[in-house]
């Protein structure tokens, strides 16, 4: 019988996992919260939707007798981090996080670390700027606070900002380095504000910004948890390899 493996994604490194694992002796399931209206399907066996809290995703790795939790989450993604933690406890399923490692200033860099949107937002300083804000669309309220800058967002699908001067840019990642480039020169960006997502495929921005000599505002990752951890899809699959009977 295959081992099952419940993986929370939400992530490219979730949607590789599963395409990794997939045809080997695993049976897995890649869980989606459903926040983009434009899912990118993947062709491994996939679900959407929260699952109704701690106590929701405890019954569902119980009810459908899963052997391993895989958290491939968003390290922004805090809140089902600490329900995976809770629920691997309540179950005794086996938990990994597939952590990403952070991303760390290089010369030429010209970073401002700060702790959560709200120190970003002040972070942008009284005079009004032109500032990239690429962080999702989640987190974009903490920036009304700041209504003096001319913002230009990103997100998958429209939404909502709420923000007095802002425009919005639809488009899903990867994103290359020329094109980071040309954005920021074209619309005179002075400060990106960035989440630490440690992922290749937003990683040009900042690559871009250190040529053009544009600060970054780089708000760090919420505390999660301690959990056993790995920064590698080979890691996992080591992992996956000692306990499957
Ligand atoms: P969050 O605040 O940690 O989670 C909020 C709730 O969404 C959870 O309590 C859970 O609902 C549900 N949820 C989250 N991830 C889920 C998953 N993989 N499968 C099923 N339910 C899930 O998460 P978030 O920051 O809103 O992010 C939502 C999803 O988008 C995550 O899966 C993450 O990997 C992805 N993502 C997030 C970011 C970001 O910057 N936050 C960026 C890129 C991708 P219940 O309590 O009902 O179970």
């Amino acid at each position: 019988m295959a081992f099952k493996v419940l993986i929370l994604g939400g992530t490219g490194e979730g949607r590789e996992l599963a395409q990794r694992l997939a045809g080997e002796r695993y049976e897995t399931l890649l869980s989606y919260a459903g926040r983009t209206a434009n899912l990118l399907r993947p062709d491994t066996p996939h679900r959407v939707g929260g699952f109704g809290g701690v106590a929701g995703l405890a019954g569902f790795l119980r009810e459908h007798g899963f052997g391993a939790l895989v958290d491939a989450t968003h390290p922004f993604a805090a809140q089902i981090s600490r329900h995976a933690v809770e629920a691997a406890a309540h179950t005794r399923t086996p938990l990994l996080r597939l952590t990403r490692p952070l991303w760390t200033p290089e010369a030429g860099d010209r970073w401002l670390d700060v702790r959560d949107m709200e120190a970003a937002a002040e972070a942008l300083g009284v005079a009004p700027r032109r500032v990239f804000l690429t962080i999702g669309r989640l987190e974009v309220a903490a920036f009304r606070r700041a209504p003096q800058h001319d913002y230009l967002l990103r997100a998958i699908d429209a939404f909502e900002h709420g923000l007095e001067r802002a425009r919005v840019i639809l488009a899903r990642g990867p994103f290359t380095h020329a094109d980071e480039r040309a954005l920021l020169e074209r619309e005179r960006i002075e400060l990106v504000v960035s989440k630490n997502a440690g992922t290749d495929a937003t990683r040009a921005k900042l690559d871009a910004a250190r040529e053009l000599g544009i600060a970054v505002v780089m708000v760090a990752r919420p505390p999660v948890p301690e959990a056993e951890e790995t920064a590698s899809l080979d890691g996992v699959l080591d992992w996956l390899a000692q306990r499957t009977p």
